[in-house]
Parts: C-alpha cells; structure tokens; sequence
C-alpha cells in the first residue's frame, strides 16, 4: 500500500520521512574500541565497556526519530491532506514563484 504523502514544514520537501535511529555509529564503535583499549586500566575500560553497552541498547530500543530526507529536521513531515499540509504546500509553491 502506498503510504500518505508528507511535507517538510521546515523546508518544503514533499515526499516520505525517513526513520532514523537514535545516536550515531561512530559514536558506539568509538566507545566500544576505546572501552577495549583501556582494559589494560581496569577500572577505567570496564566502565567504558557498560557505558558502550548501554549506549548500544539505547540504539536499540529507543523509538527512530522520524526526520525529513532533505533537511534532517525531527517530526517536521505533517500530511499533506491535513488543512495545514495544504497551507504549507501553497506557501512553498509561492516561494518558488518568486
Ligand atoms: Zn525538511
């Protein structure tokens, strides 16, 4: 099935949102290497170890932010049948007449 079409109220863009999920993996892959690095200072890489565990969970479990595709903004796509989809999508097209 076809799923409603969106727009971007921050930039226009008319289309699907995009699912993205929470946290970077840069960031968990920079935790996890670093955490086993630093097991040779026990205390230390072990904290960072549950720390990159948790952080890998977080990712897991935590709901996808939906963003626009163009302007990575979080819960900007409305629908566009709504009356404000409507209004957002005339004042775009006005801009582009300009
Ligand atoms: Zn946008």
């Amino acid at each position: 099935m076809f799923e409603k079409e969106k727009i971007c109220k921050n930039c226009g863009r008319v289309g699907k949102e995009k699912k993205q999920v929470r946290g970077t993996l840069s960031m968990e892959l920079s935790l996890w290497i670093l955490g086993l690095i630093l097991l040779i200072i026990p205390p230390l890489g072990g904290l960072i170890l549950i720390f990159a565990l948790f952080y890998s969970l977080y990712r897991l479990v935590a709901p996808k932010a939906v963003i626009c595709p163009s302007c990575k903004l979080e819960n900007s796509m409305i629908p566009m049948d709504s009356p404000m989809g409507q209004k957002l999508l005339q004042e775009f097209k006005d801009k582009q007449d300009d």
